[in-house]
């Protein structure tokens, strides 16, 4: 238990990846008194109570039996699955509690869980901006929020004292708060997070397809750059199926922007219009310069990853030598 606690009873729904750090984070911190989680798989409850205290105080049977006296309930679902919990849960849920999401799409939750929020309680959704390739409950980490962007998306566009609550729970695991509008989310992460993710979708399956080029050919020199996007691309199937029907008019726009710059470099290859796609290129290396200089990512050569250790051959001596 922690004295300054921002939160007395937590509720988390869904013990993923998303799920999991929140929980985890929310414990280690003390951001939370008591938390309490749940996940619809008998399974995943089963592995969290395994796990144990650092991760939840209690493991409820059923999301309305976790929504039931919490003051903040965090459903971390699918997206697609958001509607469906809150409908589950609306009539257990207690006077001035806060309820939120972490979905990576913002206006459909909204549509989707508006007509089952009571008046009585205060409906905040939220995105935190972090995460990996990996899901389920073993796959979360309590540092997971650290340095990353949250954003709140609250319904009325306003700091009311609930969304401030949310906003000191969230700063608490560490992360940076920023408000906007369901709709601004949406077109930002859809080139930010939406598009990247489709193309290395598409990429990955389009080297795989490929006759001329055996899969171990891709397999054994995919370090030439290939290699980042099957990271992206080992993502939940089921999460990114969700975002990609619930975001579609966002990422449509960003793909046909997306459609036209290809085609301009496209034809800058054809023409051999080299300055082009220097200009081009060295535009795309100060953004990424941007990004570590603000802290989002490590300036470490090749993500930080550790290089193999030299091989060592074993020197051959013409001679003996005594080893002093
Ligand atoms: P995850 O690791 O797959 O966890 C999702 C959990 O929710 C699973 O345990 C799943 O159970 C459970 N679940 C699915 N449908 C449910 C339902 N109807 N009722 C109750 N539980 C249900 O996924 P995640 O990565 O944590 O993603 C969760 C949310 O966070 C998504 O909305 C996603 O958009 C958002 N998000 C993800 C990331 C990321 O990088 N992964 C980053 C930011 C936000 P089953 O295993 O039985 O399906």
């Amino acid at each position: 238990m922690s004295d300054n606690a921002v939160i007395d009873r937590l509720a988390v729904i869904g013990c993923g990846l998303i799920g999991g750090s929140v929980a985890r984070a929310a414990k280690a911190s003390g951001a939370a008194k008591t938390v309490i989680v749940t996940d619809r798989s008998p399974q995943v409850r089963q592995r969290v109570r395994e796990i144990g205290a650092s991760f939840a105080d209690q493991v409820a049977e059923t999301a309305a039996e976790a929504a039931e006296n919490a003051d903040l309930v965090i459903i971390a679902v699918p997206v697609g699955a958001c509607g469906a919990v809150a409908s589950e849960i609306a009539a257990h849920l207690k006077d001035g509690a806060i309820l939120s999401d972490v979905g990576s799409v913002k206006s459909s939750v909204v549509r989707d869980m508006v007509p089952f929020v009571p008046p009585h309680v205060h409906f905040i959704p939220a995105h935190p901006v972090a995460g990996t390739e990996n899901s389920g409950p073993d796959a979360g980490f309590a540092e997971l929020f650290v340095n990353r962007w949250c954003i709140l998306t609250p319904v009325d566009g306003t700091a009311t004292p609930a969304t401030q609550t949310l906003q000191a729970f969230w700063e608490k695991l560490g992360a940076n708060v920023q408000l906007m509008t369901p709709e601004h989310h949406d077109l930002v992460l859809a080139i930010t997070s939406h598009l990247p993710h489709l193309i290395a979708y598409t990429i990955v399956g389009t080297a795989n397809d490929l006759g001329e080029v055996t899969e171990s050919e891709v397999l054994k020199f995919s370090a030439g750059g290939f290699r980042d996007f099957t990271r992206i691309a080992a993502s939940d199937p089921t999460m990114w199926r969700d975002v990609f029907l619930h975001n579609k008019k966002a990422v449509l726009e960003m793909l046909g922007t997306f459609k036209e710059d290809l085609a301009q470099l496209t034809r800058a290859i054809r023409r051999g219009d080299g300055d082009a796609l220097f200009n081009h290129f060295a535009k795309t290396r100060a953004i990424r310069r941007g990004i570590v200089d603000i802290g989002q990512d490590s300036a470490a050569p090749d993500f930080g990853r550790k290089p193999a250790p030299l091989p060592i051959a074993p020197i051959a001596r013409p001679y003996a030598m005594d080893d002093d």
